[in-house]
């Protein structure tokens, strides 16, 4: 039996491409010598993933700001003092609000999908940033004339259209990256605020039909970036079952960096509901050391003793780079990482296999 195996999303950009970006920012590149940097970036990305035997791809988010503020990059109407974000080695990011309504996105994500689709015959998957962590751009004082009910009825449309968009673009499927879903455990341990994030984004995926809603997907990890995290000390036994009360088909959880594994599948195994597959992180995206396909086959024996092989997949635990400027892991141990993740796989149908011949 097949076990579905895919990538999160970003892939670390080539040096070239970060530089370029500064020197774009700062004015001494102009838009055309960007755009040709942006393009043979992904380019190279696809043709890299494609060498890795990934039967499913995604464009790297080589062109991708990063993976929460796509929608909002080049907006007119920003304010740099939003939500700030600490992370466990000390450094942070600061979320932007915004000054005025209505809310429309710059960019949608399907943009980036019509691209990658030109350079690959492979199945594309496609991520899009969650509504939840979008609706904290809101300013907490309020803005005249533009309602917070107002703002989160624009931002829901915003949300569907860019999920909608990805699936009539063709995507493999599409990916809701949600990691704010831990760290808001941090933020109020009561669930207040998780709970609020999952009603917010059931609200969007609830204008999907079942059957497209098989193909949506949650991503929750505990944020990755300068190979520091956010919120690794929230239990995932606080999170799952809020988490899977989400009206989504697939389930992206980091699990490979996390230190008590057999707590984490007791858990998947008591809140996963049926109709639900999760894929779990079997390599560990902060650490360097590639893991053998030895190692991953094991960790995937591991979890299915708690999981149910026909609602089970294996992923990475996160992105790469989820931000575009992040160069503390390189191209090469990222595309190391996800052949070892296919050929781990690969390894665990074959025992399977097995299993079934001698039983
Ligand atoms: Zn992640």
């Amino acid at each position: 039996m097949k076990i579905p195996t895919e990538p999160i999303g970003s892939i670390p950009r080539p040096i070239e491409l970060i530089l370029g970006m500064q020197a774009y920012a700062q004015g001494q590149m102009d838009e055309k010598g960007l755009q040709e940097l942006y393009d043979s970036a992904l380019r190279d990305t696809i043709r890299k993933f494609e060498l890795t035997g990934s039967p499913v791809i995604t464009d790297g988010e080589q062109t991708k700001p990063s993976f929460a503020t796509y929608p909002i990059a080049g907006m007119k109407n920003l304010l740099p003092q939003g939500v700030v974000i600490p992370f466990a080695d000390g450094h942070t990011r600061q979320l932007p609000v915004i000054s005025e309504g209505p809310f429309r996105y710059m960019a949608h994500a399907s943009a980036y999908l019509k691209k990658a689709k030109q350079y690959t015959r492979l199945p594309v998957k496609q991520a899009v940033i969650s509504v939840s962590a979008l609706s904290l751009l809101y300013p907490q004082q309020g803005l005249p004339g533009y309602t917070q009910e107002h703002f989160i009825e624009d931002l829901i449309g915003e949300a569907e259209a860019d999920i909608r968009q990805c699936i009539e673009e063709g995507a493999y499927n599409v990916q809701i990256d949600f990691t704010e879903a831990r760290l808001s455990l941090k933020l109020d341990p009561s669930g207040g605020i998780l709970n609020s994030f999952i009603a917010l984004n059931n609200q969007v995926l609830d204008r999907f039909t079942q059957s497209q809603r098989k193909n949506i997907g949650v991503h929750s990890c505990p944020g990755g970036d300068h190979d520091s995290t956010h919120s690794a000390d929230i239990a995932y036994a606080d999170l799952l079952p809020s988490l899977f009360e989400l009206h989504a088909g697939n389930f992206y959880l980091e699990f490979a960096a996390e230190k008590d594994k057999q707590s984490v599948l007791k858990s998947i195994k008591e809140n996963l509901r049926p109709g639900q597959r999760v894929f779990l992180g079997v390599t560990n995206v902060l650490d360097r050391r590639i893991e053998s396909a030895a190692q991953i086959n094991e960790l995937i024996q591991e979890a299915l003793a708690y999981i149910p092989l026909e609602q089970f997949g294996t992923t990475d635990d996160c992105g790469f780079s989820p931000f575009a400027d992040d160069v503390s892991t390189s191209r090469e141990i990222a595309f190391a990482k996800i052949r070892s993740r296919i050929e781990g796989t690969k390894m665990a149908e074959a025992a399977l296999e097995q299993k079934k011949v001698f039983v």
